[in-house]
């Protein structure tokens, strides 16, 4: 962004919490079902019905309210935020407004830290599909976070939402499933010549998927620097982002607060919540992202590993669990749990349960040790871990079926390199000439013979050597 503006960014981020019902009746809290098949005459919005607050979703509020530092409100009231839209069949939402969960909390990424207005609770609405409307959504429990205007670029703001999904995805607050829009945001966005105060704001709605936030930040910016050039003005307005066109459009001006007759819900009345329910609260939310990462790091392993470990809390689960199993180092487990773990949990996305995550684990400790001992080759490793994976077999067991020991023994290794050389004569040649790429093959092709029991490292340097040995024999000079 140039010189001349400033943009300034304000995120509302609405957040469905895991709860195993509804807000407000005991229908279940699902996601995917057939549409208008799980619903009741209270999130229906019948008249003459009867809410009744969910405790588990104050919980997980509250829990929210707390990984962000944010000041629990004791005083529990909901109030009617009216307004109308097909989606919403009762005609208002029941939401908090002057006593939200959670006020002036923060969350710090890199050291810097970004304020957070309020955390409030309330439920969701039905979804438009088609021709017609799905109310299954209806009185799903839901946080809306609302931050401070104090984003100044697209990327800060993309990164707050990725932190702030890993802490609602590790404190359990929220499966936070972008393609399921259990996490889904309101991006208000204005821009101002710099050193004057910030201009009028517009709102994109509802928008989900970092790469559209980001995408409909920067095009905001444009638009509204482009209007303040030619001396128009920003109208304070209620926008869509198209994804597909990547543009937005007007859908109305801005709603003011008043337009939504905010009253008391008068169907609860209003409580006070015990120390001792926030105390309870405080003691089992789980070690969060930040505190994590100083813990990885205690532990040696490097910042990008345990970065890559974290985005996703499958690994975060199971590599924790293999250093509790204490069989071999950290380092080599955030290599394994990254590399061959990964790759395969990314293939078999349903492969790990209740009943196997142990067993999984032992055996990435088990292979992890072998490896780091130098007992096996990273050949060896892959094999393991896929015998293993086929048959459910003992990694000690197959170590020994599949004879992957590794051999470092130097007759032995000489040996197999003067049958590959023989094999591929060749390829010493090109090696001569200078293609010297031909050298991972030789090393390939001893690992092949010796079925992954070779010790790599060693097999290199015994091909250098004999192709050396031969070069001097006529008299070439040394390659190295
Ligand atoms: P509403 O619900 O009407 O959008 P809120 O006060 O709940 O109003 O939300 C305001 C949001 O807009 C906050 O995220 C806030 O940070 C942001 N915001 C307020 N003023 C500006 C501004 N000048 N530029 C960008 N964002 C702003
Ligand atoms: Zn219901
Ligand atoms: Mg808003």
């Amino acid at each position: 962004m140039g010189r001349e503006f400033e943009t300034v960014i304000g995120l509302e981020v609405h957040i469905e919490l895991l709860t195993e019902t509804k807000m407000y009746c005991s229908c279940k809290n699902t996601f995917g079902k057939k549409e208008n098949t799980v619903l009741c005459p209270v999130c229906a919005g019948y008249p003459g019905t009867l809410p009744a607050v969910n405790k588990r979703a104050v919980e997980l509020a509250v829990r929210a309210g707390l990984a962000l530092k944010c000041d629990i409100n004791r005083r529990f009231k909901m109030s009617r935020k009216n307004y109308f839209y097909p989606d919403l069949p009762k005609g208002y939402q029941i939401s908090q407004f002057d006593a939200p969960i959670g006020e002036n909390g923060f969350l710090e990424i890199k050291g810097k830290k970004y304020p957070i207005f309020d955390i409030h609770l309330e439920e969701d609405a039905g979804k438009l599909y088609g021709n017609g409307i799905d109310f299954n959504r209806c009185g799903i429990p839901l946080i809306e976070l609302v931050t401070k205007p104090c984003f100044n670029s697209a990327a800060e703001a993309v990164d707050f939402l990725k932190e702030l999904r890993l802490i609602m995805i590790y404190s359990g607050v929220s499966d936070c499933r972008i393609e399921r829009g259990s996490m889904r945001c309101d991006v208000n966005v204005s821009v101002h010549r710099r050193g004057e105060p910030c201009g009028e704001r517009c709102e994109l709605k509802n928008v989900s998927g970092f790469s559209n936030v980001y995408d409909g930040i920067l095009y905001e910016e444009k638009r509204q620097k482009t209007l303040v050039k030619e001396g128009k003005c920003v109208f304070s307005e209620t926008r869509r982002w198209d994804p597909m066109k990547k543009e937005s459009v007007i859908l109305r001006s801005k709603e003011k607060t008043a337009d939504y007759r905010y009253f008391d819900e008068p169907d609860f009345s209003e409580i006070t919540l015990s120390e001792d329910f926030i105390e309870e609260v405080f003691s089992v939310l789980p070690m969060l992202p930040n505190k994590k990462r100083l813990y990885y790091e205690s532990l040696g392993i490097q910042t990008q590993a345990a970065e890559d470990i974290l985005i996703d809390p499958r690994k975060d689960r199971i590599f924790n669990k293999c250093v509790e199993m204490k069989l071999c180092g950290a380092k080599i487990l955030s290599g394994l749990i990254n590399g061959i773990a990964a790759e395969f949990l990314n293939v078999k996305s349903d492969y790990l349960n209740e009943n196997n995550t142990d067993e999984f684990c032992l055996a990435l400790c088990k292979i992890g040790r072998l490896r780091e001992k130098g007992v096996i080759s990273s050949t060896a490793v892959k094999l393991l871990f896929e015998n293993h994976i086929a048959s459910g077999a003992d990694i000690d067991m197959l170590l020994k079926e599949l004879k992957l020991e590794q051999v470092s023994d130097s007759d032995y290794i000489e040996d197999l390199v003067r049958r590959v050389l023989d094999e591929n004569p060749k390829s010493a040649e090109d090696y001569r000439k200078g293609k010297t790429n031909v050298l991972s093959f030789l090393v390939g092709r001893c690992m092949k013979l010796s079925e992954g029991k070779s010790d790599p490292v060693l097999c290199r340097e015994a091909i250098l050597n004999s192709i050396n040995d031969d070069s001097i024999q006529r008299g070439e000079r040394n390659l190295k």
